[in-house]
């Protein structure tokens, strides 16, 4: 067998790989280890919930409408933070550049960077930088690596019965505004991307309320960040179509190409599960913050399995976690 693209594409052929990846024994530190296949790790030190991520970032282009390869690079990492309910605090940045690369792009990339770790309230503390020969690597490959400090952790997989489905505002942005982009459509308006550290908003939907269960939809979309959910949390959830924030520009870009919104990345977007009872005060915590705008409920969790839409043509249809992203590159 050999790797191929849609083995790095987020959706279930990616587990094969990931099968093989995570053949370590040594595999957890005393909290929430590898084997949890959550956004990221908790390492109990002194007492604390300290969380652990790292995300490698080879998105081409790497500048496009909303964003850059250093503005995902930092929003990535403090994203998976904030979906464990962690503080992010401080940030690695590992670049790999091919002979020949731009110094005034790497300049902009930088820039990026850093005036996301601004809007994160986190600071790049340590890096490395690698070069390789012309040809070797398409342009930059960036990894980054985060820890943050989390009161509460919160899973991926702690969904209750009876919770209520909250997004934070539009889906498929990201995905659609990079393909149509690569494409070069115009659609009238353009898409832009929505790549943005979301901890502001968690740190104000936290504070309003609990938050059961957290997930940041990238890769593979939010059909596979909610079926993630399900699965590992055992329940079933249904979720209403006439609920679900999708831009018209999304949806007429996804038709034209024939991409469901749902399957493409968001990379400045949060799904929670919160208790019923909960669920309009978190929803206000989140409309609160101008990334929240669009923030909807948009579904409810029940006993059983699998994740269910009611259409908005009367009918129902299953969810279904999608085979990979259908764009590939895409963070
Ligand atoms: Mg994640």
């Amino acid at each position: 067998m050999k790797v191929e693209l849609m083995h790095g594409a987020g959706g279930e052929i990616m587990n094969e790989l990931v099968t093989i990846l995570t053949r370590i024994s040594h595999s957890n530190a005393g909290g929430i280890g590898l084997e949890a296949l959550d956004d990221g790790a908790v390492v109990p030190i002194n007492g604390a919930n300290v969380v652990f991520t790292t995300d490698s970032h080879v998105v081409r282009p790497i500048f496009f409408p909303g964003g850059d390869i250093g503005r995902i690079a930092i929003s990535g990492t403090v994203n998976d933070l904030a979906v464990m309910g962690a503080r992010p605090i401080a940030l690695s940045c590992g670049m790999v550049i091919e002979e020949g690369f731009e110094v005034s792009d790497l300049e902009r990339i930088v820039a990026s960077m850093d005036a996301a770790l601004g809007e994160a309230g986190a600071a790049l503390v340590t890096g490395d930088t690698k070069v390789v020969e012309q040809g070797s690597l398409d342009g930059i490959v960036i990894n980054t690596a985060g820890i943050g400090v989390a009161t509460r952790v919160v899973r991926d997989a702690g969904l209750e019965v009876g919770d209520r489905v909250i997004v934070s505002g539009t889906l498929g942005d990201h995905g659609l505004a990079i393909l149509a982009h690569r494409e070069g459509f115009d659609l009238g308006g353009q898409i832009r991307s929505d790549v943005a550290p979301v901890w502001p908003l968690v740190e104000r939907a936290l504070a309003a309320g609990t938050v059961h269960a957290m997930k940041d939809p990238t890769r593979g979309g939010f059909a596979a960040a909610i079926n993630e959910m399900a699965v590992k949390s055992g329940v079933r959830i249904t979720i209403d179509e006439e609920a679900l924030p999708v831009r018209p520009s999304v949806v007429s870009a996804a038709g034209l190409l024939g991409i469901d919104p749902l399957q493409v990345a968001n990379e400045g977007k949060v799904v929670m599960g919160v208790p019923p009872d909960e669920s309009d005060k978190v929803l206000e915590a989140i409309r609160s913050h101008p990334l929240g705008a669009d923030a909807a409920i948009i579904g409810r969790v029940e006993n059983g399995s699998r994740v269910v839409m009611d259409t908005k043509a009367g009918g129902r249809r299953f969810i279904e976690p999608p085979m990979g992203d259908p764009v590939p590159r895409v963070c």
